[in-house]
């Protein structure tokens, strides 16, 4: 029997909600490429309830304790003495989510003698390292797709929030103001600019696709072009490069994953070829940026605002930087766990557990590390040598 290890944030500071604001969510059969949602053989939670905090265990109580399985949940992961670290000794499974990363360093896996899953409830497994799970023939699995869109629409949003003026103007109301000129003398109209995506991935792709009818101009780069007919469809431009591409663009937003070659792409010389007053977007990871450059370009003006939600570390000190920045639309790694996705990687969770459990194998779109190598998703998207965040 199995020792399942959970590392989930923490309930909501009222405690864990006994009523939703919405009654259903929308049943998502398939991803936009045709990839089936998760497909689990059962489910013991509600969709649409809060399952990625301690309280919600992602829904896995019953489903592991009926099979004779433990299953420990906490939130304290970091610091010395950590019930992470205390539990991780003999667990034979961890569960962590980007959110909320429990980091899997290689000294970490040396002292987890058991270990021999880890998988990642959401999409992101650069919290473990990989050539150490390589070497200690753990095997990672992340739920792909399950919260892509959920990015997309959070990009969106942030767009247009920093362009419109959108949370300052909100904070007038909530302080009793009525001051419109304060509002509006940073306030645009989105249509007619050129919106760049570093990245044109599932979520960098279904970014262009819900910006479009923006009636805006949009460029993309990426290691491999997209199909003629979408770029057609979409009139996209194609960069060879982020240095290329950034200079057109009034809006630039990061759908790349970490690895060295993006680390800190976005450092002083790229953000000052950048359009005075241009926006950026970071939902993908904190470290792309150098978070220096970005805070003195938003005080020199050379960025308009900067919004995402991916910071380093995680959770961010009460003095990090970023918290206090001017023009700035950051939230605390959301993006990718709203309730509706939540439901997803909560299913997708269980699918590979249940595969893992009957030993049968886990979706090759799942699988990041297998067999002491990249495998399926992670050997297109992950490089060993290359887990810098953490
Ligand atoms: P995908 O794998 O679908 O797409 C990533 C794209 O980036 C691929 O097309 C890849 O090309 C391309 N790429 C890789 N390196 C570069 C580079 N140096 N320059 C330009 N393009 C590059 O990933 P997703 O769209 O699903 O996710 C993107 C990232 O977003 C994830 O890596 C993750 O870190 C982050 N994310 C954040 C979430 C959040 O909650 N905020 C949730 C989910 C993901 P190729 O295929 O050729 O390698």
């Amino acid at each position: 029997m199995a020792k399942v290890l959970c590392v989930l944030y923490d309930d909501p500071a009222d405690g864990y909600p006994t009523t939703y604001a919405r009654d259903d969510l929308p049943r998502i059969e398939r991803y936009p490429d045709g990839q089936s949602a998760p497909t689990p053989l059962g489910a013991d939670f509600t969709p649409g309830h809060l399952l990625g905090s301690v309280s919600g265990e992602l829904g896995l109580r019953a489903y592991l304790e009926s099979r004779g399985h433990t299953l420990v949940v906490t939130s304290d992961k970091d610091g010395a003495g950590s019930v992470f670290d205390r539990e991780l000794v003999d667990a034979d499974v961890v569960i962590s989510q980007p959110f909320w990363p429990a980091y899997l360093t290689p000294e970490r896996i040396a002292a987890a003698k058991n270990l021999k899953l880890a998988v990642t409830a959401g999409i992101g497994s650069d919290h473990v390292d990989l050539d150490a799970a390589i070497a200690h023939g753990v095997t990672v699995a992340e739920v792909t797709y399950c919260n892509s869109i959920s990015v997309a629409e959070h990009v969106v949003m942030m767009t247009l929030s920093l362009v419109r003026n959108y949370l300052p103007s909100h904070q007038v109301v909530l302080d009793g103001g009525w001051n419109i000129a304060d509002c509006v003398a940073r306030s645009y109209d989105l249509e007619g600019m050129h919106v760049g995506t570093v990245a044109a991935g599932r979520i960098g792709l279904a970014v262009l696709r819900r910006l479009a009818p923006f009636d805006v101009k949009l460029h993309y780069t990426d290691r491999h072009r997209l199909p003629a007919d979408v770029e057609e469809e979409l009139g996209l431009v194609f960069h060879e490069s982020a240095a290329a591409m950034v200079p057109h663009c009034d809006v630039v937003t990061i759908n790349a994953p970490l690895h060295p070659e993006t680390e800190h792409l976005f450092d002083d010389k790229l953000l000052a070829t950048m359009k005075r007053g241009a926006y950026l977007i970071n939902t993908a990871r904190a470290k792309i940026v150098d978070q220096e450059a970005v805070q003195q370009a938003l005080e020199s003006g050379q960025l308009a605002g900067y919004a995402g939600d991916v910071w380093y570390p995680q959770p961010a000190p009460a003095d990090h930087p970023w918290r206090t920045m001017p023009h700035h639309g950051m939230t605390p790694h959301i993006s990718g766990s709203s309730l509706s996705a939540q439901a997803r990687y909560a299913a997708g969770t269980r699918e590979i557990l249940e595969a893992w459990f009957a030993d049968k194998p886990i979706r090759d779109e799942y699988l990041i590390v297998s067999g002491g190598a990249l495998a399926g998703t992670g050997a297109h998207s992950y490089a060993v040598n290359s887990a810098p965040d953490r």
